[in-house]
């Protein structure tokens, strides 16, 4: 497969990249580490007219503690992520999440933090050859009017299979959006359209600068099941976040619990997270609870396109969500020593 032409920018700074997208708006795409980019343009599912490369954008790659957050350059890639002890001991999810995505070659040379959590949604019958599709007739997300994934479904249901969107909004998690004339904050947990043919609110001559997450003295932790442990995407994870009270360091103060890959963004469940509270953080039964509400809440969501049966991933949920909760409940135990 051959990548289609493109005309191609690699700006030496932020401010030349934001001019470059905004004049070419709709017709460019960012390009980070191309993990995801160029594979969807050599597929022919894309054809921006042009790229606009972060290679030369050092000032968007680093980690620092700043006024009590964690600033991620959108640039930075997976490898600095998981080598990074300041991601380890305060967003243990999203390290977590990080070693998991793809393989190693993936982490270590080309992707990128910004790149995973904008990667596009992915659909079993969608993410093949041009040939391929061109057998079929046209599904929404080519501008027809089915749907391959759900019977008699009036918008596209792709898949958010990004390890990374799930973590980080299980930290809590919020994103700095720079455009030539602003640059605006969003609360990850909003930034997802749940429409799977543009599944985030970005507008098309904004670029990802900054990821942002709290520090706090809460603990997280993530889980996910895929075919297999390289390569493969996640068809179930979960994301969780512990907060202790300040007072009673054994009791619950707050909780989130996000589930990915089943739906069309990552599931912010509310509801589940917020039986946590006030329970004692070693409270299994309530761990268990939250789990099996958490499956309840996921399967309305869920959608059938990413190989295994529904059925088998919903069960899955509970599974995952409990894991991660006891992890970060054994994280929290050793944080008090
Ligand atoms: C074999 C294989 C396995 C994979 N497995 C996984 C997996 O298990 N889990 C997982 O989460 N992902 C997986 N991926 C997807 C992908 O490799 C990773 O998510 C990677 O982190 C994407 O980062 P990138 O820098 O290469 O993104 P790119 O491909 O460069 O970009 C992805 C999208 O984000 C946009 N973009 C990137 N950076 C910015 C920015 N700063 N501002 C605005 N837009 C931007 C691009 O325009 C593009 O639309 C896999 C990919 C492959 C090929
Ligand atoms: S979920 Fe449906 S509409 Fe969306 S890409 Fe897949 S088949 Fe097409």
């Amino acid at each position: 497969m051959l990548l289609p032409r493109f005309d191609y920018s690699q700006p030496q700074n932020l401010e030349a990249a934001l001019d470059l997208l905004n004049s070419h708006r709709e017709d460019a795409k960012i390009l980070a580490g191309g993990t995801d980019l160029l594979v969807r343009m050599k597929k022919g599912l894309i054809t921006p007219k042009r790229l606009i490369s972060l290679k030369s954008l050092k000032e968007l790659s680093y980690i620092k503690e700043e006024d009590d957050c964690i600033r991620i350059g959108a640039g930075t890639s997976l490898a600095d992520i998981i080598a990074s002890g300041t991601i380890q001991n305060g967003a243990r999810a999203l390290f977590q999440a990080c070693e998991k995505v793809g393989a190693v070659t993936i982490q270590h040379h080309r992707g990128t933090i910004g790149g995973n959590i904008l990667q596009d949604n992915r659909c079993h019958h969608y993410n093949q050859s041009d040939f391929h599709r061109s057998g079929r007739q046209a599904c929404h997300k080519d501008g027809g009017k089915i749907c391959y994934a759900r019977e008699n479904a009036d918008r596209c249901n792709s898949t958010c299979q990004s390890d990374g969107a799930t973590a980080l909004m299980a930290l809590g998690a919020k994103l700095v959006l720079a455009s030539k004339e602003n640059e605006r904050t969003v609360d990850l947990d909003q930034f997802y359209t749940a429409d799977g043919i543009k599944p985030h609110a970005m507008e098309p001559q904004e670029l990802l600068k900054e990821i942002m997450i709290p520090l706090s003295n809460a603990q997280s932790a993530y889980q996910r099941l895929a075919y297999r442990s390289a390569i493969d995407y996640p068809i179930v994870c979960a994301g969780v976040h512990l907060k202790p009270s300040e007072n009673q360091k054994d009791q619950i103060e707050d909780a989130r619990i996000v589930v990915g890959a089943m739906g069309r963004a990552p599931l912010f469940l509310a509801q589940a997270a917020a039986s946590l509270k006030g329970k004692s953080i070693h409270d299994e039964t309530a761990f268990q609870k939250a789990a099996n509400a958490s499956m309840d809440s996921a399967a309305t969501f869920a959608v059938h396109n990413v190989g295994s049966t529904l059925e088998y991933r919903c069960d899955m949920v509970s599974l995952m969500v409990f894991r991660a909760l006891k992890e970060a409940s054994q994280t929290l135990e050793n944080a008090k020593d």
